[in-house]
């Protein structure tokens, strides 16, 4: 158990009046959680204070090297008015997967989690009440050593931050536009992929911008070896239903073990659906679409659930998917999900967790 200081704001912000200004990521709430971490004391000090600037040495590690890991998650609120998370023990986890592979001290899963509980209590009067908006949690680790030789730190700070977010469909869910990235790759098998740091999302901003310009919302990236299986969309992972089978590329290293994606496999499996983890050329899926079975396309994340492809281009071929329309079963488990979540389906699968 953490023994938490509170260190409580004296002058709190007006909560923002209209909750579909809020966009993403852009409002914080009034506190923040911090704990440090020293070689030979192990994490120290947590504490709630008011949200606000820190101060790091230029020479602070993270600056240099990108000793960084982070997740994404979020606080729902029911139509009872009770607050609610969705499987946050797995953020957690994953967060000491990614620790592992950049060599960030391992947090307490308990200890997280006892963490993300005192600070949303604190600011439960943050999470949004508006249909589909949520109180989006950032908890991350950074190395803080004023040194800047190359080495894994020996100071590190956890920390919570919380933004009241809008809804990501505002006007109901439109199909995205993706297409095949065949010039930069994103990670390698061996690499990073598999864990959520700031690296992986620094290398996918080339690739990112480039789609912006061409007016294309993400792009799809391949394996960085071959470069012709498909590995994910930029912080969504991607399914397919190709003649009614549920197909998704395996985990093996290069992409992000999705909460979602997990969950969504699992709801699958339950409705009986057939469901494949494996290798996917993006041949395999032109292919497919030529033979008229390539039925849904779309990506898995917390921040849109999922979001349906409604075109996917890959050189010159551009795939229209299921008409420009969000399929049967992408529309199916975006209700299931999204009404566990909220609240207004039971939870028949153990995921939400109280506040
Ligand atoms: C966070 C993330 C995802 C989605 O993971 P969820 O746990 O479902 O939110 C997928 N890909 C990348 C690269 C990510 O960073």
């Amino acid at each position: 158990m953490l023994n938490i200081k509170y260190e409580l704001s004296q002058n709190l912000k007006a909560k923002p009046e209209d909750e579909s200004k809020l966009g993403f990521g852009k409002v914080f709430t009034d506190h923040m959680f911090v704990m440090d971490y020293t070689t030979g004391k192990g994490w120290h000090d947590a504490r709630i204070v008011p949200f606000g600037e820190i101060s790091l040495s230029p020479a602070a590690m993270v600056f240099h090297y990108g000793q960084e890991i982070f997740e994404g998650m979020k606080a729902y609120r029911t139509p009872n008015g009770d607050i609610q998370f969705f499987r946050p023990e797995e953020n957690f986890k994953r967060l000491n997967v990614s620790a592992e592979r950049l060599v960030i001290p391992e947090l307490p899963v308990e200890d997280a989690l006892q963490a993300l509980h005192a600070l949303v209590e604190v600011e439960k009067d943050w999470v949004p009440h508006n249909d589909g908006a949520s109180l989006y949690i950032r908890p991350f680790i950074i190395a803080t050593d004023p040194i800047l030789g190359v080495r894994p730190g020996d100071n590190y700070m956890f920390m919570i931050i919380l933004s009241p977010s809008g809804a990501y469909y505002s006007t109901g869910l439109n199909p995205v536009d993706i297409y095949v990235e065949t010039n930069y790759v994103r990670a390698v098998r061996g690499g990073m992929g598999y864990t959520k740091t700031g690296g992986n999302y620094a290398a996918s901003l080339a690739g990112q911008d480039e789609a912006h310009k061409q007016n294309y919302s993400q792009v799809l990236w391949l394996d960085g070896v071959e470069r012709k299986y498909i590995e994910e969309v930029g912080a969504m992972n991607i399914m397919f239903i190709i003649d009614g089978e549920i197909v998704t590329p395996e985990l093996q290293g290069s992409i992000l073990p999705g909460i979602t994606r997990k969950s969504v496999l699992d709801l699958c499996r339950k409705w009986g659906m057939k469901v494949s983890e494996r290798r996917i050329s993006i041949q395999e899926i032109s292919d497919a679409y030529d033979a008229g079975k390539l039925q849904e396309v779309f990506g898995t994340g917390t921040a849109a659930v999922i979001s349906p492809v409604g075109h996917l281009k890959w050189g010159d071929k551009v795939m229209e998917i299921n008409g420009n329309k969000i399929g049967e079963i992408s529309q199916k488990l975006y209700d299931t999900m999204t009404g566990m979540q909220y609240g207004k389906l039971p939870d028949d699968m153990g995921w939400i967790v109280k506040l």
